[in-house]
């Protein structure tokens, strides 16, 4: 296949249950041996994507492309996927590797390669040894990881991963969360996960779909979901950015709770909005001489409070009485040097960049 085509293309997919719609005109393109994560909050339509893609759901509208053919009303196993689902759905009754050969029966692939393949997906997921055991007998993660041995099987072209480490918990969650990655980047299996857990997406996947109301509320790489989310919406459900109401007095500053801030960041034309800015952005300082207002946001805040997070520390704001409190993470090490007392009044200043402003 030509790589500069995509392997897989959604085109305007819609569906609707009852006068419910779940999927309104979703179309995105993925790339041959991409991990991308379906992330987004419960009901919003992830599940009902990849299942569409899987043919477990018919859309009502729209189109999906797999390696250049259409397989928009192909019945679910007559399409080239590999699946798994949150609650593991090994078959009790079949051993481990009966468990895993199951796909391969309809191949009509000789006993002797049969048993090499499911062999050496064993070791691929790290449990040579288990193949005489029944799912019954095995841990969560460890059957997680048969079921993901599986999917992957009949060496299918691409991987539906439906909430798989959800059900886990969190020290094989993360176990797994590494495992699943290395193997994905091992086979360059075209992958796309379904996950409510934004950690869990910002750390595996190439690029993150984020969901809203059945609809794309922004396409992009970790890194762009992280730093520059396209909307509020983005904004709230990605990390623990700052948000606050804010009132447009002109061009340039804004009315914060009861206070006039002059604004480093030239804002759009509208009457109110929400400020933004992410909590380990924000620089903090004994007092306002020399803080830079062209460049910065310079603001004056009442400490709360001061959480120990381990890595970081959390300190707990407010800027006026009338806006929610606001988050500040600062390393520990900087602490050390410079010890805020709660209730004291401190000055943040947050460069320009990394300010937000969504009307
Ligand atoms: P979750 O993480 O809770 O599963 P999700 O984003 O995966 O959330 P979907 O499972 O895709 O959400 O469901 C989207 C919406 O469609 C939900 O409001 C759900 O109630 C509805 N829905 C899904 N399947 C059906 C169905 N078979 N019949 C009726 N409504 C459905």
């Amino acid at each position: 296949m030509n790589t500069s085509t995509p392997y897989l293309q959604i085109q305007h997919l819609r569906k609707s249950f009852g006068s419910f719609t779940a999927l309104d005109d979703i179309s995105l393109e993925i790339k041959e041996g991409e991990f991308v994560c379906f992330l987004g909050p419960s009901g919003c339509g992830k599940t009902t994507l990849l299942r569409a893609i899987a043919g477990l759901e018919q859309q009502e509208e729209g189109r999906i492309v797999q390696a250049g053919g259409d397989i928009s009303t192909l019945p679910p196993q007559q399409r080239d996927f590999g699946i798994v689902f949150q609650s593991y759905a090994l078959f009790p009754n079949l051993t481990v590797s009966e468990n895993i050969a199951y796909g391969l029966a309809n191949m009509k692939m000789p006993r002797r390669e049969r048993q090499q393949r499911v062999e050496a997906l064993l070791e691929q997921i790290h449990l040579p040894d288990i193949g005489d055991k029944f799912p019954g007998q095995l841990s969560g993660g460890q059957q997680q990881r048969v079921a993901l041995a599986r999917a992957l099987a009949t060496e299918p072209g691409l991987l539906l991963l439906d909430e798989p480490l959800s059900a886990l918990d969190a020290r094989v969650r993360l176990h797994l969360r590494n495992e699943i990655c290395t193997l994905q980047r091992k086979l360059g299996i075209t992958t796309i996960m379904v996950t409510h857990d934004q950690d869990e997406a910002l750390t595996m996947a190439d690029r993150i779909v984020v969901m809203d109301h059945g609809r794309i509320a922004q396409v992009g790489t970790p890194e762009e979901i992280y730093q520059q989310p396209a909307t509020e919406f983005v904004a709230r459900f990605v990390g623990s950015m700052n948000l606050l109401p804010a009132e447009v007095l002109d061009r340039l500053s804004l009315m914060l709770g009861r206070k006039e801030v002059p604004v480093p960041m030239v804002l759009p034309v509208c009457d109110r909005g929400t400020l933004g800015f992410r909590p380990e952005s924000v620089q903090l300082h004994n007092g306002p001489f020399g803080l830079n207002r062209d460049d910065h946001l310079v603001l004056q805040a009442r400490l709360d409070q001061v959480h120990f997070m381990g890595a970081f520390v959390r300190l707990e704001m407010t800027l006026d009485e009338e806006l929610p409190s606001i988050h500040v993470d600062l390393p520990v090490e900087q602490l050390h040097s410079q010890k805020p007392a709660v209730g004291e009044s401190l000055w943040l200043s947050i460069a320009a960049e990394s300010l937000k402003f969504y009307p």
